[in-house]
């Protein structure tokens, strides 16, 4: 068998640069020789600025100072979602990552204060347990690292990012490990002529041919590999998840930075909020069929704080994913894969799997059947419990004030949703998966905010004494409110910790 010798990435987004610098620390580049090609006139698509948690994983293990990622990237840190009127106007809900346990398991203090709520004893919320919520509503923020032993070890933070700035940092980086970039557009894809053909090279504009024998598509939303030159069918999501547009705009940075991603519904869609050390990420996520690109921006402008910075800005898009995304000799990864609306922030995040699984099942120039298979299996289940979680936040709305929620609520579940939220009501905790990306604080977070509840709680924590266990709850809640006013607010640890300098 024999070993890959060159490896084509189409494409220099935030996933071809990311692709770039995570293979280049993965393999021996004078052994396997990693190519870049991208093109300026085409450029990249700009947004794509909140993440999750495991990008800080990623970050770390290609050895990137943490310090200096966020000094280069304009970047603020993240510790959830808050999502307004999405259940109804005038409620909101909380997001969270990392756990709410109180220093109990997960299960057995959801339990604890489900008993209190089923018994009409309502000392607190939910929430009250999740450091990153209370650290959100005070807008403090301190890394769970500098805080080991305390009630904030279970925190955990991800980042928003200036998309530009990050591709540009992880280009050094790869370079820096011998990742070649080759400026230049494909105009043409040479495939072999067979009945289930390969990819053997990349013709440019310029005359030259790129050969390689494995290739990777960053090619965005075009997918010129695994799409057009490779014919891997697209699964449509549309009808689960009806947005198919945003119109984005930039404005100035708000004068105290949320350690948050915000999402506000709005009549025919959603409006974010990203908050950056230099500026302010803005967009509304709509529907077309229910509202015009003029409205939209018209909605999107009249609701936005400050000054804007730049003209709004439309990006079509369609929900669903390739059914095959590794076919052949040759993987899509990011938008060139698929693309589930970015509510939860998780594009990037599928980005990072389709290159870790790839690494994962790291083929031989012959690209083994079963390799392909197991691949393309688990980056279908990353992909449709993404895709579930976000259905939720529209189908169990109660709103009733336009086509598009009366729409939502009444789209067919997929089964597989079905089945999480009927084990939910069940259980208190969702079934367990392969290394989820959304875990029971989320769903209990998400469920709460939707007025999803189970009708009872689990038995096994009747022999719990209810006196005691809502004493240390209220202690805990307590003692966690106390700890955060101590730390710095958000603004400020930026400011003395992590300060980009040039504004
Ligand atoms: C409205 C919206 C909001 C989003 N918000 C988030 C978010 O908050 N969080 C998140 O994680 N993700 C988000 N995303 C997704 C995020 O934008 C992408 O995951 C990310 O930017 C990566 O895009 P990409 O690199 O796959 O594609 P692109 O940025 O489009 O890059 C494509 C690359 O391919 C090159 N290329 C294309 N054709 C050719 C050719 N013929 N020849 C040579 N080069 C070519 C281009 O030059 C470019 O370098 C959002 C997406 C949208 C649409």
């Amino acid at each position: 068998m024999k070993p890959l010798q060159k490896i084509v990435i189409l494409g220099g987004g935030t996933t071809g640069w990311m692709c770039a610098a995570m293979l280049a620390n993965s393999v021996n580049t004078k052994r396997i020789n990693i190519e870049l090609v991208e093109s300026e006139q085409i450029g990249t698509i700009g947004v794509g600025e909140s993440t999750v948690p495991p990008f800080m994983d990623m970050l770390a293990s290609l050895g990137i100072d943490e310090v200096e990622f966020i000094q280069a990237t304009q970047a603020t840190f993240k510790l959830g979602i808050q999502f307004k009127d999405w259940l109804k106007k005038d409620e909101t809900f909380f997001h969270p990552f990392g756990r709410a346990e109180a220093g109990m398991d997960e299960l057995s203090l959801y339990h604890l204060w489900l008993r209190a709520q089923l018994n009409g004893d309502t000392f607190s919320r939910f929430l009250d347990y999740s450091p990153n919520s209370v650290m959100a509503q005070q807008k403090r923020f301190a890394p769970y690292k500098a805080v080991p032993g305390t009630l904030l070890a279970d925190s955990r933070y991800a980042l928003h990012l200036d998309a530009g700035l990050v591709a540009k940092y992880l280009r050094n980086f790869a370079q820096q490990k011998g990742v070649k970039r080759t400026e230049g557009k494909v105009e043409k894809v040479n495939t072999s002529i067979d009945t289930a053909p390969r990819i053997l090279s990349l013709q440019l504009e310029s005359g030259q041919t790129i050969n390689g024998d494995f290739f990777i598509d960053c090619s965005g939303f075009r997918a010129l590999l695994i799409g057009d030159a490779l014919q891997s069918s697209f699964t449509d999501w549309s009808t689960y998840l009806p947005c198919n547009r945003a119109v984005t705009v930039q404005s100035e940075a708000l004068p105290e930075l949320p350690p948050y991603t915000k999402a506000t519904a709005q009549l025919a869609g959603w409006q974010w909020r990203i908050p950056l050390q230099h500026r302010t990420g803005n967009g509304y996520v709509y529907a077309s069929k229910y509202i015009s690109d003029e409205q939209a921006t018209q909605t999107l402008l009249s609701n936005i704080q400050g000054k804007t910075l730049t003209e709004p800005r439309i990006i079509p898009f369609t929900t669903g994913m390739r059914k095959q995304v590794w076919k052949a000799n040759c993987i899509g990864v990011g938008l060139a894969a698929g693309f589930i609306e970015p509510l939860e922030s998780t594009a990037i995040h599928l980005a990072m799997r389709g290159i870790a699984e790839f690494l994962q099942q790291f083929p031989h120039s012959d690209c083994n059947p079963a390799l392909i298979n197991e691949y393309n299996a688990r980056l279908q289940q990353d992909y449709e419990e993404i895709r579930d979680f976000i259905i939720l936040h529209y189908a169990a709305t109660e709103r009733n004030d336009s086509d598009f929620w009366a729409y939502c609520k009444n789209v067919d579940w997929p089964a597989s949703l079905v089945q999480t939220v009927e084990y939910f009501k069940a259980r208190g905790d969702v079934p367990r998966k392969l290394a989820p990306l959304f875990e029971s604080t989320s769903w209990r977070s998400l469920c709460e905010g939707m007025n999803i509840r189970p009708s009872a709680y689990s038995a096994f924590i009747e022999n719990a004494d209810y006196k005691a266990s809502k004493q240390h709850m209220q202690n805990y809640k307590q003692q966690l409110v106390s700890l955060v006013k101590q730390i710095p607010t958000h603004k400020a640890f930026i400011e003395q910790n992590c300060a980009s300098s040039s504004k």
